[in-house]
């Protein structure tokens, strides 16, 4: 199993690759220390990202396709408490999951898109119930 690189394509809209994932046009190109972070360069284009920028939910023990899953029962469970219930998960964890997807909206929407093949409603309804938490509570909780 190769760690997170199911998520890692190239993230510059004008390279022919963009959006490809598994295609080896990705590599490694250094590793910065202070963060932890590798950075990764598109062969095809040139361009370079950080991992974490590649990744929304790096670094999380649950695997993307979950959290995904999970957050698109929000408009349908109604709230996030309803949510933990369905899924079993924690709450907290939930919104860490919601925070994350909050900062870096157009990946995560290219994961409803792909990988759970949403159309452009159903997307607009799960971030107008992200956009509504991220209003009425403003969680500055870290950790
Ligand atoms: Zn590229």
């Amino acid at each position: 199993m190769t760690q997170n690189t199911d998520a890692l394509w190239c993230w510059n809209e004008d390279c022919p690759d963009y959006g490809v994932k598994d295609k080896g046009n990705i590599v490694p190109k250094e590793y910065s220390g202070k963060h932890g972070n590798v950075l990764y360069r598109c062969r095809t284009c040139g361009s370079c990202f950080s991992e974490t920028h590649g990744t929304p939910f790096f670094g999380l023990k649950t695997p993307k396709k979950e959290i995904i899953r999970v957050l698109a029962m929000l408009p349908e469970k109604g709230s996030i408490r309803g949510l933990a219930r369905a899924t079993g998960y924690d709450k907290d964890t939930i919104c860490a999951w919601i925070r994350r997807a909050g900062e870096h909206t157009k990946q995560v929407n290219e994961y409803f898109m792909r990988d759970l093949h949403l159309n452009a409603v159903q997307v607009d309804e799960i971030w107008a119930y992200i956009k509504k938490r991220k209003k009425t509570s403003n969680l500055t909780k870290k950790g």
